[in-house]
Formats: C-alpha cells, structure tokens, sequence
C-alpha cells in the first residue's frame, strides 16, 4: 500500500488550504473528499459550473475558486467522490479507507488532517420529517449545485445563513415569503456588550451588516421571537404554524427551511477517540487541540468548522498553521521559519474566532430545539421522540451510549449526526448534570453506510485484521 506523508479529509477551505500548502513544502499529500469537486460547504461547486451564479452566489462564494485553482495546481493528489469510511492506526500513521465509484481503495499515511467541516443543528420541531422540509443549508445545496431554487418556501429558525440564503434567493428571482427568526430584540441586545470583542473580526462584521442592509433592500417580511414552530400539512407540508407576541400565525407554504446554525462534524475525530470539550457558546462538543490544531493523539491534526465554528475565514489560517507545524514534524521546515510563517495566520485566525461570541449570543438555539416537546421525534431514523429518550432517563439511563440499548436511538444510516446534541441535552436537562459528564454517542467505523460488496473486494491488512 501506498505511504504518503500526509491525508487530509475535506476539501473546504481548511482542507484545501492545508493540502496545498504541505504539498510546497515538498510532502507527499493525498486529499480525499466525498464531493465530485473541491470547494466544501461554502464553496461546493464553484470550479464546475458554480461561477456561471456568481451574481446570484455572490463575491465572497466566488473567491472560493483560487483555493480550488490552488489546490489543483499543487502536487497534492485530490481524490473526488471518495467517502472516508475507516480510519485506523498503524504503528506509523494511519490506514485510511474510502469508496468511490470505481470501488473501495486504501492509503496509508504518516500524518492526517481532519477537515470535515459542520452539519447543521439538528432542529427537531413537530413536523420537521415532512416532505418539504429541509435545512437552509439543504436549499443552498440546491442552488450552488443544481440551481434549483425552492420555491414558496419560509426560512425559519435563526442565524446569518438565512439572511445569506434569503439574498440568494431573491437574487434568482424567488424570494422566500417570509423570514421567521426564532431570536428576539432581547438576544440581540445581550449580545451588544459582545461587539467591542469582535471589533478584531471587523472586516466580516461589516460584512455582515452589509448582508442585513442587502436583505432590507430585498424587502423580505421578517418575524422575530418566533417560538413554538410547527410545520403544518397532511403527507407533506404546508405551511409554518409559530406563535409571536402571545398569538398564533400560519404562513402556507410548499417548502420550509430550517436553520439553528452549524455545529461541528466530529464523527471521525470521535470515532479515532480524541478528547472532546462540551463548548457551551456552541451548544456542542469541540475536539481538543492546540494552537496549530493538532489534536490529544499526536500526528492528527483537526482544523476548519471540525474543531469548532468559525467560518470560512479562519478555516485558511487554520490549514495554513496546520501545514506549517506539519512540515516542521516532517523535517521540511526548521523552527525558526516555523514561528515566523505563523505570525499571520495566526492574527486572521483570532480575528475571526473573536466574532463567535456575539454571533453565539445574538442568534442562540431556540429553546424549543434544545428541549423539544415529548411528542417530536428527535431521532429520525429509528422513529424516537424526545418523550421516550425522557422517560429511559426517568428509568437511570444517564449516558446517550445507553439511550442505544434501551430503543435503538442514534443507530440508525445517520449514526446519530441528526439525533447525537438533542438526546445529550435532553438527559443533562433530565439529570441535571453538565453536558460534559453525559457526553456524547460512542461512534464506530465504518464512519459512513458501506455495502457488503465493497467490504468483499478489499484486500485484509494488518491494521483491518
Ligand atoms: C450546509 C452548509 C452551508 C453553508 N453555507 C455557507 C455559506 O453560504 N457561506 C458561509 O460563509 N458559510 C457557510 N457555511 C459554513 C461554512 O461552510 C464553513 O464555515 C466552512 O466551509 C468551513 O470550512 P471547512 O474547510 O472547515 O469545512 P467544509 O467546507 O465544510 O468542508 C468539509 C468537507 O469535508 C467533506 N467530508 C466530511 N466528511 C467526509 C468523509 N467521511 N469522507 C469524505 N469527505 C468528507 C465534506 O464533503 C466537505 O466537502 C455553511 C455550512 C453548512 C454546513
């Protein structure tokens, strides 16, 4: 089996960065990614078709194409349509299989770098498994890649992807019927004291009120302090059921998008048993790792929306500090150069984590999503509600590994992406303990839903024995 020095999973902007820049440094790079082109969220598509919206996408998804250029360009190796599935260590490095369409492969690598971005909050509200509804992030896909745009759809729930994606939208020619914004003037207000701290964000502060100047321009109907969202609709919905200053509305409508923000994808990073901290701004558990994004085992480095949100913007500082400690590790690059290089990346990485607060705390989950009502299903695959995740609590189960043996919850094709957060914060609330001690679901290889002919045509190894 083929060893390079170095595997990164994801090809976002952290992924590509990192990549681009070990392969300069003279290592060998494999980078494997589940898309048919480099880009990740932000820029998914913009090589192949995604430029041609550059005036409905905008500026900044369009910039997206000097990473991809970058990346291609590099000696770095980019696998496309490859889905990670195992991950395992060897004596020195890692074994790490993934499909394509062609079928299974293997590579072995002396380092790695997860980059695999975020996933939206799961937003378990009644109704939410109707068809018609989706994510905000769900009806971008559609857009940058397909550009389809759903039409008489509400966007509903909170966070700025839905003024971006309300912009878009307009911009194409089909605007939503209306924002509903599960935040209120009070979180806003909260979060004021916050803005002098982001000040160091400021470039992508003054972007984002850009963003909201844009969206009055568009002349959207926006509702804020919605609470109780429902999706109404028999087989399908039809329409948005929430209540605002104590009444009740409807908005009928074909499609709902929901958004509570994104959090990070720590499949892989758990699934390799890296520490985890429960980051209570996120609502979410961030892997461990230290200024150059290596993680508690030494040679796997996690970096971008993976190890905590920060954005596109600070997802290239963090690969570019990733390959810079890497090419040290490897002997390509000698301390001194090390240190200097970094100073950069560095100040734009702070500058960009230094907006989460006041974003955390001007667009805070609904808490209808963190504690959903006993008749809404938070695990989608296994048919669960939040009502019987409660009542096993009720029973002593305390820990969300053993949510799994009582009913099945979090076992499901997702393997608890969708249902993981929602069942650790509804037995913290049941328990009153600190989401820390109740942690999360124990994930397992295979990372993603395998056949049993691709298992059948891989060669044994000794890491897979
Ligand atoms: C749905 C969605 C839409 C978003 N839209 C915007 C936007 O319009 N504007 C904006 O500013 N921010 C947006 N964000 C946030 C933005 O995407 C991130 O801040 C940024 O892309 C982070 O970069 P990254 O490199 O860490 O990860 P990403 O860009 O998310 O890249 C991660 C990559 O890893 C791949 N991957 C994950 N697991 C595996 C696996 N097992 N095998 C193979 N590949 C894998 C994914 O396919 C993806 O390509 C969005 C986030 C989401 C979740």
């Amino acid at each position: 089996m083929q060893m390079v020095d170095l595997a990164v999973i994801g090809a976002g902007p952290a992924g590509m960065t990192a990549a681009t820049m070990a392969a300069g440094a003279g290592l060998s790079v494999v980078v494997l990614d589940e898309q048919p082109a480099p880009g990740g969220q932000i820029y998914r598509a913009v090589a192949s078709g995604g430029t041609a919206r550059a005036d409905i996408l905008g500026k900044d998804y369009v910039e997206g194409a000097v990473l991809v250029q970058g990346l291609l360009a590099s000696t770095a190796r980019h696998e496309r349509g490859a889905v990670v599935w195992d991950i395992a260590p060897l004596d020195e490095g890692f074994e790490i299989t993934f499909s394509q369409e062609s079928g299974p492969s293997r590579v072995a690598a002396r380092r790695l770098v997860l980059a695999t971005g975020a996933l939206e909050r799961p937003i378990p509200v009644p109704g939410w498994t109707l068809p018609g509804v989706m994510t905000a992030g769900a009806g971008q896909i559609l857009l940058k890649a397909s550009g389809v745009v759903a039409g008489s759809a509400v966007l509903a729930g909170s966070g700025p992807l839905l003024y971006l994606l309300a912009i878009q939208m307009s911009r194409a020619g089909a605007p939503p019927l209306a924002i509903v914004e599960t935040q209120s003037w009070r979180d806003q207000l909260r979060a004021t004291p916050r803005v002098l701290g982001a000040l160091r964000g400021w470039r992508t502060l003054f972007k984002g009120f850009g963003l909201l100047a844009e969206l009055r321009g568009h002349a959207i109907r926006r509702i804020t302090g919605a609470r109780n969202l429902a999706i109404i609709g028999t087989g399908r919905a039809e329409g948005l059921q929430f209540t605002t200053k104590g009444r009740t509305q409807q908005i009928s409508c074909d499609t709902v998008l929901l958004h509570q923000g994104v959090v990070p994808n720590t499949q892989a990073s758990r699934a390799l048993g890296l520490e985890h901290d429960w980051h209570h701004g996120q609502r979410a558990f961030v892997p461990r790792t230290d200024i150059w994004g290596e993680s508690t085992h030494r040679g796997i480095f996690v970096i971008g929306d993976g190890a905590g949100i920060a954005g596109a913007k600070a997802a290239v500082p963090a690969g570019e500090l990733a390959a810079l400690q890497i090419a040290h590790q490897a002997g390509a690059l000698d301390k001194a150069t090390r240190d200097k290089k970094a100073g950069a990346p560095r100040k734009r990485l702070e500058a960009e984590r230094s907006l989460r607060p006041f974003l955390e705390a001007a667009y805070p989950v609904a808490a209808q999503v963190l504690a959903p009502a006993d008749t809404t299903m938070v695990c989608r695959c296994e048919e669960v509600t939040a009502g019987e995740v409660r009542k096993w609590a009720a029973l002593g189960c305390k820990g969300p590994n053993q949510t799994k043996a009582f009913g099945r919850v979090g076992m499901g094709p997702c393997q608890g992406r969708y249902c993981g957060l929602t069942v650790t914060e509804i037995l913290a609330r049941s328990h009153d303990m600190p989401h820390s001690a109740v942690g999360s679901y124990r994930i397992r290889m295979p990372l993603k839903p395998v056949t049993l002919g691709e298992l059948a045509l891989l060669e044994p190894t000794d890491a897979a024995e």
